[in-house]
């Protein structure tokens, strides 16, 4: 079977390589590899600190890759000869103000919605979990079950596993799926994903989304856990690699592709709330800002599936894409295979045009007194 996939992001080419190792004969298509949001994002594995209201659909899809994560991570080692720097570290998410204690409740009783493990700790016991917290901390939540990953090791490393699959990497820009020759077509092209053709609507717009890196030198210390936290109603996330480097993230907004690395002033509030949760960071270097646009959908959820009988989506991951590579291929190669698997239910990719259909159906009826169906809003991202 001809497989193509349009987009080298890391979607597109974890992807690919499930579908080689199945026997397929694989193109990936992009000018750019590794251009999009797989190089840019922190790299939480968070089925907990992720889990948002109205986003409930995500949690048994979220919490299998999560789980699949550490033998994915071994797997794709082995195959590329690459660390993609797997961390089995758990998640402090903290608050340093009493203003912030009531927010942290609202999350504490979202996360055990998920019925993985959480813990809500002491001062004391939180500074135990991670040394590096501020003195100023009031009260913390230990998820042991959220992990990290290096998504820019990640992505090299799924070059590399490709490569050695025999996948062919073209540099070309697709604009026609129509025109592509290939038994089986994945569109994996993360923002890039939406006006391919007429024949569907597929809403994945852009949410830009800036982080900072920084490094500890010499024997500076790191923070051993993931730490989050909430500090004066603002939400800041603090992601360590073994390598040292530091990831404090993220602002979020909604101004197209707008590739400028943001202001000084958010730079500033990001560092500034993160110091305020674990003040080591103000020793840090500063090594780089980068910005990147999250795949967003109206309802926050993937477009996994079937477009037609030649074209699967596997797009939309908005800010869960790196924690939902290794499920994400799993059932897109089942889907490449024939198969239906049931865990895609909520992810149907033409969900947004049947609503549009309905809504057109509503609007035209005479004498009709039913309202479309707005669709819903789309809640702040953080990650
Ligand atoms: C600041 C920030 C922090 C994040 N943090 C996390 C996190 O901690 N955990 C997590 O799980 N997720 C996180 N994310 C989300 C995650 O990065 C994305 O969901 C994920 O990377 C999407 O991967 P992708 O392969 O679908 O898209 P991308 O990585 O964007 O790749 C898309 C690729 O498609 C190519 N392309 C586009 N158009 C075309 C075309 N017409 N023809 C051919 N190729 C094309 C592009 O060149 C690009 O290489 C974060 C994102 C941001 C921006």
């Amino acid at each position: 079977m001809r497989v193509a996939v349009v987009g080298a992001g890391s979607i597109g080419l974890a992807v690919a390589w499930r579908a080689a190792e199945a026997g397929a004969k694989v193109v990936v298509h992009d000018p750019e590899p590794g251009s999009g949001a797989s190089r840019v994002a922190a790299g939480m594995i968070a089925p907990v600190t992720e889990a948002h209201y109205g986003e409930e659909a995500l949690t048994p899809f979220i919490a299998a890759s999560a789980d699949a994560w550490p033998a994915f991570a071994r797997e794709l080692e082995a195959a590329s000869g690459l660390g993609v720097g797997f961390r089995d570290v758990p998640t402090v998410v903290a608050c340093v103000e009493d203003g912030d204690r009531a927010e942290l409740q609202r999350q504490v009783d979202l996360y055990r919605r998920t019925a993985r493990h959480v813990e809500t700790l002491t001062a004391r016991a939180a500074r135990k979990a991670e040394p590096l917290l501020s003195h100023r901390v009031r009260a913390a939540v230990l998820a042991t079950e959220d992990r990290a990953v290096d998504p820019r090791a990640v992505h090299t490393a799924l070059l590399a596993a490709v490569e050695d699959a025999g996948v062919e990497l073209r540099s070309d820009r697709v604009d026609d799926l129509d025109a592509i020759e290939a038994d089986q077509v994945v569109l994996a092209a993360g923002c890039g994903s939406a006006n391919f053709s007429p024949k569907w609507s597929i809403p994945v717009r852009p949410v830009r989304g800036a982080v900072l890196r920084l490094r500890a030198v010499g024997d500076q210390p790191v923070p051993r856990t993931t730490v989050r936290g909430y500090v004066k109603g603002h939400s800041v996330y603090i992601v360590t690699r073994d390598s040292g480097e530091v990831v404090v993230g993220a602002t979020s907004d909604e101004r197209g592709f707008d590739r400028r690395t943001g202001t000084a002033g958010a730079v500033h509030d990001l560092l500034r709330w993160s110091v305020e949760l674990v003040p080591e960071i103000a020793e840090y270097h500063l090594e780089e800002v980068s910005v990147g646009f999250r795949p967003g959908t109206p309802d926050n959820l993937p477009l996994i599936g079937r477009l037609d009988e030649r074209t699967v989506a596997a797009t939309g991951h908005y800010r869960n894409g790196i924690a939902l590579i290794p499920a994400t291929a799993t059932a897109v190669a089942a889907l490449i295979a024939g198969e239906e698997p049931d865990s895609l239910a909520a992810f149907d990719p033409l969900r947004f045009n049947r609503s549009e259909a309905r809504t057109r159906t509503l609007t035209a009826a005479p004498n009709t007194t039913t309202r479309p169906v707005p669709e819903p809003t789309t809640e702040e991202a953080d990650s």
